[in-house]
């Protein structure tokens, strides 16, 4: 995992006048070249648009000044972008950029690295591969790596064929399947918290932790993106891998080295102790819900379907909770509850391990029970961990009260957070994988979810919209954890100590 790569690299942009480009990796590639992190290195925008060179330049400086707010040393950076108006499908078009790419790899003495990253919609995921093999760009004699967005494939099949048409220009240790949510702190943090404290590791198992709960939830619609949204669905944009990657990482064991392969292929064994949920089992495991109009921040917001692109009658789920179980010796009878949704109450991700009730509650509480331990981890917006504990309450007998211990990352430590994607492109060019998805990870987690899209896609949900924008979803998601004797705990309850 803390191998030091070579830093020098040409970086090809597939879609470099996308959102994504724009908003994310500009910056994110200015604030590693502003910390002095990049060698030598030339970046290749390619997109449709005909744009010069200088107008390219123009546009990353702009969206580094709007996504940071400062752009000092910026002439040099963007002194070795470049532009090329580029047509996916065309042969041609690869040659003219082949051309471009050994010219700048001469001058800039780039040692023929090259990284391709593919910020584009995922139908040119594989002809652009399968075209850069072909075309020559991949004969270099330094390093080649895929850089590769999500979606990866709409279910297994989809996502076989992708893989495929990758693999025939990449081998899986030159892929990089990104998934931002490993690039996020305190997603990192999880490995950390977990195997190096004392505390911690010898009761993260089913004798000493009852369930654990993780919520993704944001205040935004779909917004533009309507069109995607209506053949993905929460299920796909968010569980297939999001979710169940913090899953794996909450769940997995040990490793015995932090290499890529060792943490990748403990992950994997959490994908494989998945419990496969049958086509007659996913009402008791799963709850779909689609957003009906609400108030949110005093804004009065339309419902889903009223959304543009998407269908009056839609039945694409923009919030999904579920019961995930991990048949293995430590996590067996432990429930991992997840839930994500679309305008919902407040925009946060947070997982919470709740602990085993003590076996005699000997000191009293006025009203309740003595409150099991909580270890909330906040991976966004607010980064932190929160520890719920007993103790005495002040200048009572022995009444118990809760305590919550926390720390959070703000401050100077949160001004110099690198942002996620800042992270994952650093990794990329060192050559560490370890953050990105294998494509076992991938393939198992599709067979997972492909048996409830199978369900949801084949039934018509007869009670969307079932929840009101502005809330936490609908009632069958608190029924879920109900039945097991359990209930989400509140965003607010368990916000009160981190500071914003
Ligand atoms: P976008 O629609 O904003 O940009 C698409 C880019 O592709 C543009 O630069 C366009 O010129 C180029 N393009 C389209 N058709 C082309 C063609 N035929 N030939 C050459 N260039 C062509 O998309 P985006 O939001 O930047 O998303 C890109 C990818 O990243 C998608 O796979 C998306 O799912 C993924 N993604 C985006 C975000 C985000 O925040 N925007 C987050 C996560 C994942």
């Amino acid at each position: 995992m803390t191998q030091t790569g070579n830093m020098t690299s040409l970086i090809m942009i597939f879609g470099a006048t996308g959102d994504l480009a724009v908003r994310k990796l500009f910056p994110s590639l200015y604030r590693l070249y502003n910390r002095g992190k990049l060698d030598k290195f030339a970046v290749i925008g390619v997109a449709r648009r005909p744009i010069s060179n200088e107008e390219f330049q123009n546009s990353v400086k702009d969206s580094v000044l709007t996504a940071l707010g400062k752009n000092e040393n910026i002439d040099e950076f963007i002194s070795h972008f470049y532009y090329q108006a580029h047509d996916v499908a065309d042969s041609g078009s690869y040659g003219a950029l082949k051309e471009l790419a050994n010219q700048i790899d001469e001058k800039y003495e780039l040692e023929g690295n090259r990284i391709f990253y593919l910020a584009m919609a995922p139908e040119f995921f594989g002809p652009i591969a399968l075209h850069l093999k072909s075309d020559g760009l991949t004969d270099v004699k330094g390093y080649k790596r895929l850089v590769i967005e999500k979606p990866f494939g709409h279910d297994l099949e989809s996502a076989k064929q992708l893989n495929k048409q990758i693999r025939t220009a990449f081998s899986e240790k030159e892929v990089y399947r990104i998934d931002h949510y490993l690039g996020k702190e305190m997603v990192r943090n999880i490995e950390v918290i977990r195997f190096a404290n004392a505390i911690f590791e010898p009761l993260w198992n089913n004798r000493y932790i009852s369930n654990i709960q993780i919520t993704s939830s944001e205040i935004l619609g779909v917004e533009e993106r309507g069109r995607y949204y209506e053949t993905s669905g929460a299920l796909r944009d968010m569980v297939q891998n999001h979710m169940l990657q913090m899953v794996a990482l909450l769940a997995m064991e040990p490793p015995i080295r932090l290499t890529t392969d060792e943490v990748r292929s403990e992950k994997v064994r959490v994908f494989r102790s998945l419990r496969s949920i049958s086509g007659g089992e996913v009402d008791k495991y799963f709850v779909r819900g689609q957003y009906g109009s609400g108030t949110i921040e005093d804004e009065q917001v339309p419902e889903y379907r009223a959304e543009p692109m998407v269908d009056k009658e839609s039945n694409t789920e923009t919030f999904v909770a579920g019961k995930v179980m991990i048949d293995n010796f430590r996590w067996a009878g432990v429930p991992f509850y997840i839930r994500t949704g679309k305008r919902m109450k407040t925009k946060s991700t947070k997982i919470v391990v709740q602990f085993k009730d003590i076996p005699m509650n000997l000191y009293y509480q006025p009203e309740k029970m003595l409150n099991p331990n909580l270890l909330v981890i906040h991976i966004q917006p607010e980064e932190g961990i929160t520890l719920h504990l007993n103790a005495k309450k002040m200048g009572g007998h022995l009444d118990a009260q809760e305590v919550k211990l926390s720390f959070a990352n703000t401050g100077i430590n949160a001004m110099n957070t690198p942002e996620g994607y800042e992270k994952l492109l650093y990794d990329c060019m060192r050559g560490d994988a370890t953050n990105f998805t294998h494509w076992d990870e991938v393939a198992y987690s599709w067979a997972f979810v492909d048996n409830i899209s199978d369900v949801w896609e084949n039934t018509k949900a007869g009670d969307f919209p079932n929840y009101s924008s502005g809330t936490m979803g609908p009632r069958a998601s608190d029924e879920l954890l109900e039945k097991d004797g359990f209930f989400w705990w509140p965003v607010d309850y368990l916000d009160v100590d981190i500071c914003k």
